[in-house]
């Protein structure tokens, strides 16, 4: 559980938009996040480093890509094991300060694909942007969570969050109890989720099979995977 000893948390982040998609990349970012998906994914990685992955609308953007275009979540999980791992260490340091942990996590650049974005190409249409959108994988992988998330969400982003105080949120300067351990553990969850993937087919839970996004949620915060969950997620109930 969250301790939120001190009060200068960020504020709240803003209910979702009424009418407005969980989902709105524009055809000159799914080319970017495409370009991304099928470059060289040690070249993505490195330039992802300074600002500690995408942003919460590119990441959900490049699962979705990924789901679309390869029916996996393999490079998104890979990329997010490399940020938790490094997130969890730093956390868990001997002797490292609540200030040098938010020094640490805190980004030194835009996320690559927002820097690379050039305004002028945002307009128009595209069949990879609206099927990046439409997200129907997304959805098929999110069905299964639809109850369960509040669990590993956010107390400070999410009504009701039993999860990890998120990174946006420990900036902001709430402290998390055993953040260390607590992002271990969340990478173990991610882990066994890539294992999955692979020869070995670790098996997995219901909460192994979430890990992925909760990983970008604890990244970005969850204003963004809120949305996508509650987005659909309360037709699917009534
Ligand atoms: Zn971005
Ligand atoms: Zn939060």
């Amino acid at each position: 559980m969250a301790t939120a000893t001190d009060t200068r948390v960020l504020p709240q982040p803003a209910q979702p938009a009424a009418g407005g998609a969980a989902l709105d990349i524009a055809p000159a970012e799914a080319e970017l996040l495409r370009a991304g998906l099928a470059g060289d994914w040690i070249e993505l990685l490195i330039a992802l480093w300074p600002s500690w992955a995408f942003c919460p609308r590119h990441a959900l953007g490049f699962a979705s890509l990924e789901l679309e275009l390869q029916d996996r979540l393999f490079s998104t999980s890979i990329y997010y094991q490399h940020f938790v791992e490094a997130a969890a260490e730093i956390a868990a340091a001997r002797f490292r300060t609540w200030r040098g942990i938010r020094y640490c996590l805190t980004p030194r650049a835009g996320c690559v694909i927002c820097e690379r974005l050039d305004a002028g190409k945002a307009a128009g249409l595209s069949v990879l942007a609206e099927q990046v959108n439409r997200r129907r994988r997304l959805d098929e992988r999110l069905e299964e969570a639809r109850t369960s998330w509040r669990e590993r969400a956010c107390p400070l982003c999410v009504q009701d969050g039993e999860g990890i105080v998120c990174r946006p949120h420990v900036l902001g300067g709430t402290k998390q109890d055993e953040l260390g351990p607590q992002l271990a553990a969340l990478q173990q969850r991610l882990r066994r989720f890539i294992g999955s993937m692979c020869a070995q087919k670790t098996e997995t839970d219901p909460l192994d099979r979430f890990s992925w996004l909760e990983t970008i949620a604890w990244f970005g915060g969850w204003e963004h995977p809120q949305r996508l969950l509650l987005e659909r997620g309360d037709a699917d109930e009534h």
